[in-house]
């Protein structure tokens, strides 16, 4: 059931609304503004009905409020205005409501307004989701990646935490395509994937995909030894899915990974790391593939095999 926040200081009002919506959504009252931000900044809602006019911080002031702050700012906001409120209904719309309710409320208008953008929410969120995901592997994609990894930086620097930057290549991936054919490839690509991200899986763990056939891994928290001897597992479970690949080259399809685990030093810059990260790859590569390879917190590197 979608969740929907009734801001009013009006007992009698709330209740109305309580009892128009609730048959079909699970819906919350708070009577004063303050206790609207409290509930909408710790639980996640699929809309707000908001109360302009009431004592204390008024409907405006909250909707600003609800506004400025990210885990609030995109959920759509419907205020309840009087007939008489042309005024403050205008202003509400500019201020970034989505809608207006007029009192006294009629059961089927109220209803049809709440659903309407219950829905375009939905699609709304459907659509973020969507864009921020890789279509192939159901992984993060660049873009998510992207602000993730910048997001992370600078709280890891903030709280003085390791950071590990982690990049899977997939091994002699030209020569596989060209021998079982570009679809087959992408399975590869997926399976690669799937059983990556089955390792990633604590709430600290980011995996995402980089572009074709490669990977990137953010880590929070562990020492570089860990992170280490833990990616030669992931390496090990990829080899273990048992793929054949071209025998010319390799028995089973396989995996390169190269990484690098900091505490960012103050005002260093994600990319710098995240090209030694890439140069552990190469090196993994060099030395033979199917290897991990490391730089730890003292730029000393561990190397698999
Ligand atoms: P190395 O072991 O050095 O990584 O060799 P490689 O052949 O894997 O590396 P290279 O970068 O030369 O080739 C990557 C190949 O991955 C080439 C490209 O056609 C293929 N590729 C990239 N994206 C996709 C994709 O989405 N699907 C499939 N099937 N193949 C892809
Ligand atoms: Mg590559
Ligand atoms: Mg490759």
């Amino acid at each position: 059931m979608e969740k929907i926040l009734v801001v009013d200081d009006s007992a009698v009002q709330a209740s109305q609304l309580k009892a128009i919506l609730e048959d079909e959504y699970d819906v919350t009252v708070a009577q004063t503004a303050e206790d609207g931000l409290r509930y909408a900044s710790s639980e996640s809602f699929s809309l707000i009905l908001l109360d302009v006019v009431m004592p204390g911080m008024d409907g405006f002031t909250l909707l600003k409020r609800l506004q400025e702050e990210i885990i609030t700012q995109s959920v759509p906001v419907i205020l309840i205005t009087s007939l008489s409120d042309m005024e403050h209904e205008q202003r509400g719309l500019v201020l970034g409501a989505v809608d207006y309710i007029t009192k006294p409320f009629r059961t089927p208008i109220v209803k049809a307004r709440v659903n309407t953008h219950i829905k375009l929410y939905h699609y709304r969120r459907q659509a973020e989701r969507q864009s921020m995901t890789d279509q192939l592997t159901g992984i993060a994609n660049r873009r998510r990646y992207e602000l993730y990894s910048a997001d992370k930086w600078q709280e890891a620097s903030r709280l003085r935490i390791p950071v590990s930057i982690c990049m899977f290549d997939i091994d002699h991936f030209k020569r596989y395509n060209d021998t079982f054919g570009h679809p087959a490839g992408d399975q590869v690509i997926a399976a690669a994937a799937k059983t990556a991200a089955s390792y990633l899986h604590r709430r600290t763990d980011f995996l995402a995909r980089y572009g074709g056939e490669e990977f990137v891994g953010i880590l929070l928290g562990n020492r570089a030894e860990e992170v280490f001897a833990y990616l030669k597992k992931v390496r090990q479970a990829i080899e273990n899915l048992h793929i054949p690949h071209d025998p010319a080259v390799s028995e089973w399809v396989t995996v390169s990974v190269g990484g690098v685990t900091i505490v960012p030093p103050p005002g260093s810059s994600y990319d710098f790391y995240l090209k030694i990260a890439d140069t552990m790859l190469y090196d993994a590569k060099k030395q033979g593939r199917n290897r991990v390879v490391w730089a730890d917190e003292r730029m000393r590197q561990l190397r698999e095999k």
